[in-house]
């Protein structure tokens, strides 16, 4: 009887965990963090997906009807998401770029650029606002979305300051496919000289790509590091006739990740890792 009675006093509660659905694995992970054990968010990005591209399937659609909450960046990152969010008319949203909160920074070559999460001070920020909005539709269990919260921007935190320390040695410039990383620039203060393709890794024109080739040819920027999701074949071109250093392909949204609470973490740490092997180029 008295497990009963547990039981009866605690499934309310339970059942009202919101389901959550998600863009990309670094919002996947701190949604993920945030609902610790209460419950997992889904995630729309394939493996191996262009999230500027990121269009639904059947299947991806009924799973977006199915929930309650849509925690995404917002549809400057994916605009095809934008689409499907609107023929879901009961489906709450929390598009973390459009919050006040969150630092916003703009493309070289204008026009809000929506990676932010590769500014660990935003998915702190995000960290906050997931959970808020977690103990909004779901009270009774508010109190573990804040714990949860604290705990992952103390791991943030704690990761930003060992990134600090690791990336502060590289000081050669290099050249990435698409122009996403300014985050990770201005916050870590890194040696960059642009991405060949635009902020929605559109392919670059002949003229940008004479530029690039002709900075690489004088020395004048030292690597350049291919996607994972785009051929290569344009970086090693680039690098053609020159001492220019090709370094492993970048995963800036985590598409090669497995999703779950770590793959923030991982994502930023591969990112690392990857840019440093720059600092052997010459
Ligand atoms: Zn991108």
């Amino acid at each position: 009887m008295r497990l009963l009675a547990l039981l009866l006093m605690t499934t309310p509660a339970m059942a009202q965990v919101p389901i959550v659905e998600t863009d990309i694995p670094p919002v996947a992970a701190l949604v993920a963090q945030v609902m610790g054990n209460l419950g997992t968010p889904g995630m729309l990005l394939d493996k191996g997906g262009d999230e500027h591209d990121l269009q639904l399937r059947p299947s991806q659609m009924r799973a977006l009807n199915a929930a309650q909450l849509l925690v995404w960046v917002g549809p400057d990152l994916t605009p095809g998401l934008e689409e499907a969010r609107a023929s879901a008319p009961n489906l709450e949203s929390l598009a973390l770029l459009d919050d006040p909160a969150t630092r916003r920074i703009d493309y070289a070559g204008g026009g809000v650029n929506p990676h932010a999460w590769l500014d660990p001070g935003n998915a702190a920020v995000w960290a906050g606002l997931i959970a808020d909005r977690l103990a909004k539709l779901d009270p009774a269990n508010a109190a573990a979305y804040h714990a949860n919260a604290t705990t992952a921007q103390a791991e943030i935190a704690k990761l930003d300051n060992s990134l600090t320390a690791r990336l502060a040695p590289l000081n050669q410039p290099f050249v990435t496919y698409h122009d996403a990383y300014g985050y990770l620039i201005q916050h870590y203060h890194l040696p960059y000289a642009g991405g060949l393709a635009a902020g929605d890794a559109a392919p670059p024109g002949a003229a940008r790509l004479s530029d690039l080739h002709a900075q690489a040819a004088s020395g004048a920027i030292a690597c350049a590091f291919p996607e994972v999701q785009h051929d290569p074949a344009l970086i090693t071109n680039l690098a053609t006739g020159t001492k220019l250093f090709v370094g492993p392909a970048l995963d800036p949204v985590g598409a090669s990740l497995d999703p779950g609470p770590q793959a923030y973490k991982t994502l930023m740490t591969a990112l690392t890792d990857a840019l440093l092997t720059c600092a052997k180029a010459r």
